[in-house]
C-alpha cells in the first residue's frame, strides 16, 4: 500500500469538496464518465522527479510520465528557471507577422538535432495539430508542384495520429475513430506490423517482414495519386505499442523514394529518447520529408508542437505574394515563448546530463525486470523498445484469446497499481510503461515489482 506522506491538516475535507466538484463540472477525456462518477477520483496535488503527490499527501510513481510527456521528471529547476526567466520578459507574442527569440532559438535547435536535412520548423501546440500541418502541407506541395493529383494518403491500421479530424481520418483504431467515418476523408490503409497478431497471418521467424511488401507494394500501385505515407516511426504507441521489425521503416522510405511520395513521420510519441535515440527515425537511418513532433518537446512541461518539413518542400511554398502559394494555416498559440523556452531548457539537460548515454542501462535493467512476467498465463506478450512498453493481456495464452472487453483487465490492472504507489493509464488491456527518461534504477525496480503484482491481483 501507499504510505501517505505527510497528510495536510483539514486534506480529506478539502479533497471531497474536489471530488464532489470534479464530478459535477469535469468532463475527461477518452472517459466514459459514467464509470468515472462511480470511482474515487486521483486528484494531484503537485509531483516531484519521478512522482506525483496527491490531494491526501499519497505519493505515485508517474510510470507513464504524466501521459508519455515528462522527459526529465517534474520540476527540474533548469526548465522552471527557464520559463521563470522568459516570463520575466513576455509570457506570449505572435508568430504571425513579427518573430520571438525563444522561437528562433528553438528552431535552429530541432534543426541541429533532428536527421539531416530538415530544415524548416512550423509551430503549433498539440500532437494532432503536428500532423494536422504536415498533411495540409502535402497536399499543398504537390498542387504547387503542378501535381494536384497527388492528394490521397496511406497510414496504417491501427493507426493514432491525434483527435482532430484531419489527423482522425489518417488514425486506424476502429474503437475511436469509427463514429467519425461520415466526417472524415478517405484514407489508403496499409497493415500494421503486428506480428503478435500479424494481419497477414504469417509468422515472424519466416515472414521476411512481408507486410513491409505489402505495404510498398500498395505505395508503388497508388503512388501517382498518394501525397504522402504517413507512419509512428518503431512503435506505434497508442494501438498498443507495436514495435515494428528492424528494417520495416527503411523499406518504408525506400518505397516512397521509388514512389515519389512524401513520407511524413509522426515521432510525437516516440520522439524525444523514448526509444533509445532522440528522435526514432535515426535507427533506421531514415529522413522523412515531415517530422511532427509533440508530447516531450518541452520536456512535458507545456504544450507545443513542431511540424519540421525539408527545404525541397519549403521551397514549393514560394512565390510572390499574389500567387497563393502562401500556407494559409496558424494557431493563436504558435510558438508560444514561454513553452519554447521551456524546450530549449530540456534540450540543454539532454546535454548536461548526458541523459541519451545513460538510457542504454536503465532499457536494459526494464527489461530485465519484466522478464518474469512473459511466463505470466495472462500475459500474452510483452513489447519493448527503448523506455516504452506494452504488456498485452490475454484470457487464453495459447490461442491469445483477448479478455472480453466488458472486464476491462487494463483498467483493473492500472486501480491494483494504484493502491501499490504507481500511476498509469493501460490502452484497453495493453498495460503501458513509459518513465520518465530520468527514471532511477531503484524506481525501475519498484515499477516493474508493482506491474507484476498488479497484474498477478487482477487477474487471479
Ligand atoms: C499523442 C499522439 C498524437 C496527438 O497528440 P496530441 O498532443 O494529444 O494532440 C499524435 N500522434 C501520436 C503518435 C501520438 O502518440
Amino acid at each position: 500500500m501507499s504510505a501517505p506522506a505527510e497528510r495536510p491538516e483539514g486534506a480529506a475535507e478539502r479533497h471531497a469538496r474536489l471530488v464532489e466538484l470534479d464530478q459535477r463540472h469535469l468532463w475527461h477525456p477518452f472517459t466514459q464518465m459514467q464509470g468515472w462518477l462511480g470511482e474515487e477520483p486521483l486528484i494531484v496535488e503537485r509531483a516531484e522527479g519521478s512522482f506525483l503527490v496527491d490531494t491526501m499527501g499519497r505519493r505515485y510513481l508517474d510510470g507513464v510520465s504524466s501521459l508519455w510527456v515528462t522527459v526529465h521528471g517534474h520540476r527540474r529547476p533548469e526548465i522552471d528557471e527557464a520559463i521563470r526567466a522568459q516570463l520575466d520578459r513576455v509570457a506570449h507574442t505572435t508568430l504571425l507577422g513579427l518573430s520571438s527569440v525563444p522561437a528562433i532559438e528553438l528552431a535552429a535547435e530541432l534543426c541541429r538535432r533532428a536527421p539531416r536535412g530538415l530544415s524548416r520548423v512550423f509551430y503549433s501546440d498539440s500532437g494532432s495539430t503536428a500532423v494536422e500541418i504536415a498533411a495540409k502541407i502535402a497536399f499543398q506541395h504537390w498542387k504547387q508542384r503542378g501535381r494536384p493529383e497527388k492528394r490521397r494518403f496511406l497510414a496504417l491500421g491501427e493507426a493514432y495520429h491525434g483527435d482532430t479530424l484531419g489527423s482522425v481520418s489518417m488514425g486506424g483504431i476502429s474503437l475511436y475513430h469509427e463514429i467519425f467515418r461520415p466526417l472524415l476523408f478517405e484514407v489508403l490503409r496499409g497493415p500494421p506490423p503486428y506480428c503478435y497478431r500479424c494481419p497477414l497471418d504469417k509468422r515472424p521467424e519466416s515472414c521476411g517482414v512481408a507486410c513491409a511488401d505489402e505495404l510498398a507494394s500498395l505505395v508503388e500501385r497508388h503512388g501517382s495519386e498518394l501525397a504522402a505515407v504517413v507512419v509512428e516511426p518503431l512503435v506505434q504507441g497508442a494501438a498498443g505499442m507495436i514495435t515494428q521489425p528492424k528494417g520495416w521503416l527503411r523499406r518504408v522510405r525506400e518505397a516512397c523514394d521509388r514512389a515519389d511520395v512524401l513520407l511524413i513521420a509522426d515521432e510525437v510519441a516516440v520522439g524525444f529518447g523514448r526509444t533509445g535515440t532522440l528522435f526514432a527515425c535515426e535507427q533506421e537511418g531514415v529522413v522523412p520529408d515531415l517530422l511532427c513532433l509533440a508530447k516531450g518537446i518541452t520536456g512535458g512541461y507545456l504544450p507545443l508542437a513542431a511540424t519540421l518539413a525539408t527545404e525541397e518542400v519549403f521551397r514549393s511554398f514560394l512565390g510572390a505574394w499574389e500567387s497563393d502559394r502562401t500556407f494559409f494555416h496558424g494557431h493563436t498559440y504558435t510558438g508560444n515563448p514561454l513553452a519554447c523556452a521551456a524546450a530549449l531548457a530540456s534540450f540543454e539537460i539532454f546535454d548536461r546530463d548526458r541523459t541519451l548515454a545513460r538510457l542504454p542501462s536503465k532499457i536494459e535493467r526494464l527489461a530485465s525486470r519484466l522478464a518474469g512476467l512473459s511466463g505470466h498465463p495472462h500475459v500474452g506478450e510483452v513489447r519493448q523498445r527503448g523506455l516504452m512498453v506494452g504488456i498485452e493481456l490475454v484470457e487464453d495464452r495459447e490461442t491469445r484469446r483477448p479478455f472480453a472487453r466488458a472486464r476491462r483487465m487494463g483498467h483493473r490492472v492500472i486501480l491494483q497499481a494504484r493502491e501499490r504507489g504507481v500511476a498509469l493509464r493501460p490502452l484497453g488491456d495493453v498495460i503501458v510503461l513509459m518513465p520518465p527518461l530520468s527514471i532511477e534504477e531503484d524506481e525501475i525496480d519498484l515499477l516493474a515489482r508493482v506491474v507484476a503484482e498488479s497484474i498477478e491481483a487482477a487477474t487471479a
